[in-house]
C-alpha cells in the first residue's frame, strides 16, 4: 500500500515506459536474498537453538535496519523467522514500481538478517574482516561523524557498489568526493580496486569499505541509526524515517559494473528509502527510471550528476594545492617511520596565532615563510615553527580570535599527509614523506589557511595574511608575543563566571538532526561536544544573528544554586518543540539538561558509591555503571531528560559550576585514565579549591583499578575518596 511518502514517486515513470526488466531482475534478486536469509536462518536455528542471541557488535540499536523500519527488538535467532516471513509474504512479482520498491525493502531485511548471522562466530578477538574492511559500524564512530552530519561538513553519503571498469578514473571519482567532504561507503571489488590504487579507506578517513556483497547493508544500517540517534526518529516509524533520510543524509549508490539480481534488489532498497542509483552500465531507456535508476557512463560526470539529482550544493573555494583536501584527511595520523618533518609537541619550539590587525597591517592573500622551506630540511629534521594568522575585517573584534584560531587544527588536518594536533604553544605538527614527494610545502599551509578562514567566517574576515617561521630566533621572538595574547585571553575568559554575565546563549546546531534538543551554553558550561564555548556561541551570534545561536536571557530566579532561571525555561520550552519543561543547569539528578548526541563525555550515578561516573568516546571499554559507552549513548541521547545520566563538555569537568547541585567535584569516582590526565592540571587546581586536596585527582579510580562496583569500591575506601562520606546522593 503506497504511503505519504511513496507520493515522491508517482508519475516518475513515463506512460507506457515501465521498466519490466529492471523489476523483473528485482524481484528474482529479492526472492534469492530472501532465500539464501532463510536457508542460513534454519541452519543457525538447528545448531545454536531458537534461544541463541544474535546482535551486531557495539550498538544499542538491535538490527538496525528491521528495528528502524518496523521496531522490532530482535535479540535471538527464535525472532527472525517471523520477521522474515512477513517480509517474504509482501513480495509480489506483477512487475510494477511500487512491487519492486516494496522488494528492495524486503532485500535489505535479508542482507541484514545474512550478515548478522556471520556475526555468531564473531568476538572482539576475533573480528570478521581484515584491515581495513570494516563490516558493521558500531555506534560510536557513527555518534563520532555526529556533528559533522549536522553541519554539513559531510555534505552526503556516496554508496559505491560493485567493480569499476577503469581504477584510475575510480580514484579521482573517489578523491573528489574526499575533497567534497562526502562519507563514503565502498563494497566489493572497488574496494580492492582502491587498495591496490593506494588510496586511503578506513574509519579514520570517513571511507568505509564494509565488505562484499549483502554487506551493502551496513551502509544502510549506519543512515538509519543515524537517523534514529539525531533525527530523534522513533524505531518503526517508517514513513518518518524516510523523509528524513531522504533530507538529511542524502545519500545516493553509484552502482558500478555488470549488475547482479541481487544488488540490483538491494539498490531497489535504497530507492524505497529515497536515495537514487546512478550505473556506468549502458541501459535502454526502458530500463532506467528517470531520477531513481539510470546511466551515467563518464565517471568525470557522475558526482556532479548525483550532486544535481540530491539537491547538494557547495560553496567551496578551490584551492590549488599538491596533496589531496578535505575532512576526510582530518583523522589520519602520521607515524614516525611516514614523518619527513616535525615540528613542536615539546620537540622544538613551536607555536601558532590568530591576531586580528588593522586595513593597513595586512596584504591580503600573501603567504611568507621567513626562514628555510620545507625542501630545504632533510628527512626527520624536528624544527622550530611559527603560524602567524593576521585577520583584517570589518567586523572583526579581539574577542573572535581565539575562535579563530582553534580552528587551525581542523583546517591544517584536512591536508593530507599533514597532521596537526593542540594548540598555542603547545602545537605539534608533521609531515609527511608522501605529502613532501608529492610537492607540499610550508606555503601551501598558508594557501590553506586563507581559504578556510574566508569560506568559514565571511562575515567578519575580509583580508587574511599567514606568516610562517621557520627560523629559530624569530620564533623564540614572537613566541612572547604570543604567550601575551594568550595570557590576556585567558584571563577574560577565566574571570568569567556565569554570575558576571546577563545572558547565556543557546546552541541549536544539532536540531538539524536531534529536533528536540537545545545547549544552554554558559561560561562555566561549554556544549556537550566539546566544540562551543560562550564565547564561541557569543561570536557566532555576533557573526550570524540569525544562526544556531541566539542569547538567552537570565531572568527571574528560580534556583540559583541548581541553576534554574524563569526565562531560560521559557526558552528551551519553546527551542525543543515544548518537550522540555524546566532544566537546571547545575544538575545531572533534577530536570538535568538533554543530549544530542555529540557527547564527549556521558556521566552515570552508581549509587553504590555514593558517586558518579564518567566515561568518554575514546575509551570503548566496560564500565562500573555495567554500561559502555556506546550503550550510554543510546540511552541518553535523543534529546530526552533521563535523571542520574547526562552527556557533557570534556572541559566542563573542570568547572566550578560541574554538578554544583549534586555535590560537584568530588562525586567523581571514576573516570578513564586518559581523561585524567587531559584533564589533570585542571583536576589538580579545582581539587585544592574545593577543599577535596590537590591529590583528589588519585582518588578517582580508573579503568587500571576497575571497572565494577565491587573492583573500585575497596580502592575508594583505602583512599578516602570524599563521595562515601558525603549526603547521600539521591
Ligand atoms: Fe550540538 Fe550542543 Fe555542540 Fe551546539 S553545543 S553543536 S547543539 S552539541
Ligand atoms: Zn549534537
Amino acid at each position: 500500500m503506497a504511503s505519504e511518502f511513496d507520493k515522491l514517486f508517482e508519475g516518475v515513470i513515463p506512460e507506457g515506459k515501465n521498466p519490466t526488466k529492471l523489476f523483473r531482475e528485482t524481484y528474482h534478486g529479492t526472492i534469492t536474498a530472501l532465500s539464501y536469509a532463510e536457508i542460513l536462518l534454519s541452519r543457525a536455528i538447528r545448531k545454536y537453538g531458537p534461544n541463541h542471541p544474535v546482535s551486531y557488535p557495539d550498538t544499542a540499536y538491535y538490527l538496525p535496519v528491521i528495528r528502524c523500519y518496523s521496531g522490532e527488538e530482535v535479540t535471538k535467532l527464535g525472532d527472525l523467522p517471523p520477521i522474515l516471513n512477513r517480509m517474504r509474504a509482501m513480495v509480489r512479482s506483477d512487475l510494477t514500481f511500487e512491487n519492486a520498491r516494496t522488494a528492495g525493502w524486503a532485500t535489505w531485511y535479508a542482507a541484514e538478517i545474512i550478515e548478522a548471522l556471520r556475526y555468531l562466530e564473531y568476538t572482539p578477538e576475533k573480528p570478521l574482516h581484515p584491515d581495513p574492511w570494516t563490516g558493521f559500524i558500531g555506534d560510536p564512530v557513527v555518534r563520532k561523524y555526529g556533528i559533522k552530519m549536522v553541519d554539513w561538513t559531510i555534505p552526503g553519503e556516496a554508496i559505491l557498489l560493485g567493480r569499476a571498469k577503469d581504477s584510475k578514473a575510480l580514484v579521482k571519482l573517489v578523491q573528489d568526493l574526499m575533497g567534497m567532504g562526502f562519507m563514503i561507503f565502498a563494497c566489493d571489488e572497488v574496494v580492492e580496486q582502491l587498495l591496490e590504487e593506494n588510496v586511503k579507506l578506513g574509519i579514520d578517513y570517513i571511507a568505509f569499505p564494509v565488505g562484499n556483497f549483502t554487506q551493502v547493508v551496513h551502509a544502510a544500517n549506519y543512515a538509519l541509526r543515524a537517523g534514529m540517534m539525531f533525527g530523534g526518529v522513533k524505531p518503526g516509524l517508517l514513513d518518518e524515517q524516510r523523509d528524513y533520510q531522504r533530507r538529511r543524509i542524502r545519500a545516493f549508490i553509484l552502482y558500478l559494473g555488470e549488475h547482479d539480481m541481487v544488488k540490483t534488489a538491494a539498490c531497489m532498497g535504497a530507492i524505497f528509502t529515497g536515495f537514487p542509483v546512478i550505473t556506468d552500465q549502458p541501459l535502454a531507456e526502458d530500463e532506467q527510471i528517470p531520477d531513481w535508476f539510470f546511466t551515467v557512463e563518464d565517471y568525470s560526470k557522475m558526482v556532479q550528476v548525483a550532486m544535481e539529482v540530491r539537491g547538494i550544493k557547495l560553496t567551496k573555494i578551490k584551492l590549488d594545492l599538491p596533496i589531496n583536501f578535505g575532512p576526510a584527511f582530518e583523522g589520519e595520523s602520521i607515524r614516525k617511520g611516514d614523518m619527513y618533518v616535525e615540528m613542536g609537541g615539546s620537540r622544538t619550539m613551536a607555536f601558532e596565532l590568530v591576531r586580528s590587525v588593522g586595513e593597513d597591517q595586512i596584504e591580503d592573500g600573501k603567504v611568507e615563510v621567513i626562514g628555510p622551506e620545507i625542501d630545504e630540511f632533510k628527512e626527520g629534521d624536528k624544527l622550530p615553527f611559527g603560524t602567524i594568522v593576521d585577520i583584517y575585517g570589518r567586523k572583526m573584534q579581539e574577542d573572535y580570535e581565539g575562535v579563530l584560531e582553534r580552528r587551525i587544527h581542523d583546517f591544517v588536518n584536512y591536508g593530507e599527509g599533514l597532521w596537526h594536533t593542540a594548540q598555542r604553544d603547545i602545537v605539534w605538527l608533521r609531515v609527511s614523506k608522501d605529502a613532501v614527494a608529492k610537492g607540499a610545502k610550508f606555503k601551501n599551509m598558508g594557501d590553506i589557511l586563507i581559504a578556510k578562514m574566508k569560506e568559514e567566517f565571511p562575515a567578519i574576515v575580509d583580508r587574511v595574511q599567514v606568516t610562517i617561521l621557520t627560523r629559530e630566533d624569530l620564533v623564540e621572538q614572537y613566541i612572547e608575543e604570543a604567550r601575551k595574547r594568550y595570557r590576556a585571553r585567558d584571563d577574560r575568559l577565566a574571570g568569567m563566571t556565569d554570575e558576571a554575565v546577563d545572558v547565556f546563549y543557546s546552541c541549536n546546531l544539532c536540531q538539524s538532526f536531534a529536533p528536540n534538543h537545545s545547549c544552554i551554553v554558559t561560561p562555566e558550561r561549554l556544549g556537550l561536544c566539546g566544540a562551543v564555548s560562550w564565547l564561541d556561541a557569543k561570536a557566532s551570534h555576533e557573526i550570524n544573528p540569525v544562526g544556531p545561536n541566539e542569547p538567552v536571557t537570565k531572568e527571574g530566579v528560580i534556583d540559583e544554586h541548581k541553576g534554574m532561571w524563569k526565562s531560560v525555561n521559557e526558552y528551551v520550552y519553546n527551542a525543543t518543540n515544548h518537550s522540555l519543561e524546566e532544566v537546571n543547569i547545575y544538575s545531572m539528578l533534577e530536570n538535568p539538561m538533554t543530549s544530542c548526541g555529540c557527547f564527549e563525555c556521558i556521566m552515570a550515578i552508581l549509587p553504590e558509591c555514593n558517586g558518579i561516573m564518567i566515561t568518554t568516546r575514546e575509551h570503548g571499554g566496560m564500565t562500573p555503571c555495567g554500561m559502555t559507552f556506546s550503550t550510554l549513548a543510546g540511552m541518553v541521547g535523543g534529546g530526552t531528560q533521563t535523571p542520574g545520566f547526562m552527556g557533557v563538555g570534556r572541559r566542563y569537568i573542570a568547572s566550578r559550576k560541574f554538578i554544583r547541585a549534586d555535590g560537584g567535584l568530588g562525586r567523581v569516582v571514576w573516570m578513564p585514565k586518559e581523561l585524567k590526565e587531559y584533564l589533570r592540571e585542571e583536576l589538580v587546581k579545582r581539587g585544592a579549591e574545593e577543599g577535596l586536596g590537590e591529590d583528589f585527582i588519585d582518588k578517582i579510580a580508573d579503568e587500571t583499578v576497575g571497572t565494577t562496583v565491587e573492583e573500585i569500591l575497596p580502592y575508594l575506601e583505602e583512599k578516602g575518596h570524599p563521595a562515601l562520606t558525603m549526603d547521600p546522593l539521591m
